[in-house]
């Protein structure tokens, strides 16, 4: 795998850990509300291997946990001998995934060298292709779920609450999941970067805390294990 950020310390990427967070460049969908927009679009410098190797090894016992993030690091086809070696380190391993590829994630599970998922929920099935700007079969996202659920394996499904979500999509999107082990609903922070024709809609200002606690009441009636980060 290649890598072209790292966060060293996380107490928030890995539930209940500390963690170090990975992220691998590239991605297969294009959300306006993306975070990490120079990992998308024009990464240039890598980080050296070894340097994360030996890195690794240095905090083996300070840090419990290492989170593969991205962009969507299930594009890359060595992500499970990768995850073996952090493993074999004593790491747990979480991955972020946007959980477009459910057959790289069943191959993933087969090889048993994750402990944790993150899966992002981005929008009711009719309006993903708008929210993620690219051609996405919603489907792909719900059969990845399944697979997790069938392999009993820890994991979370996460909503960022762009403005752009109303309750009756968030509704809608809670009823489109089968129940999951922790729904997460995340505010929307604005992107510091992002394209100019996404100007109107970074802009649109986000939900405050108290209308998202409000919102999730109603969604907590169809995802039972709701929970909010503040
Ligand atoms: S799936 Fe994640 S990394 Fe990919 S464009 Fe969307 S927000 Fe960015």
């Amino acid at each position: 795998m290649i890598f072209a950020g790292i966060v060293k310390t996380s107490l928030i990427d890995y539930p209940g850990k500390i963690a170090t967070v990975l992220f691998s460049p590239g991605c297969n969908f294009n959300c306006f509300y993306c975070h990490n927009r120079a990992l998308i679009e024009d990464f240039n410098e890598l980080l050296n291997q070894d340097e994360i190797d030996d890195y690794l090894l240095r905090r083996q016992g300070l840090i419990d946990a290492v989170v593969i993030s991205g962009g969507e690091p299930t594009l890359y086809n060595d992500i499970i001998p990768f995850c073996a070696k952090i493993r074999n380190l004593g790491y747990l391993v979480k991955i972020d995934t946007n959980g477009s590829r459910p057959e790289a994630i069943k191959r993933i599970l087969e090889a048993k060298v994750v402990d944790y998922f993150a899966v992002d929920y981005k929008a009711p099935a009719h309006r993903y292709a708008e929210i993620t700007n690219e051609d996405v079969d919603p489907q792909l996202v719900l059969t990845t779920i399944d697979l997790l659920l069938k392999a009993n394996q820890a994991f979370e499904v996460r909503t960022t609450v762009i403005p752009q979500l109303s309750l009756e999509d968030l509704v809608r999107m809670a009823q489109e999941l089968p129940i999951v082990p922790r729904y997460v609903l995340n505010p929307y922070k604005r992107p510091l970067r992002y394209r100019s024709e996404d100007q109107e809609k970074v802009d649109v200002p986000p939900l405050s805390e108290k209308e998202i606690a409000t919102m999730a009441e109603t969604v907590k009636l169809y995802q039972t294990n709701l929970v909010l980060p503040f």
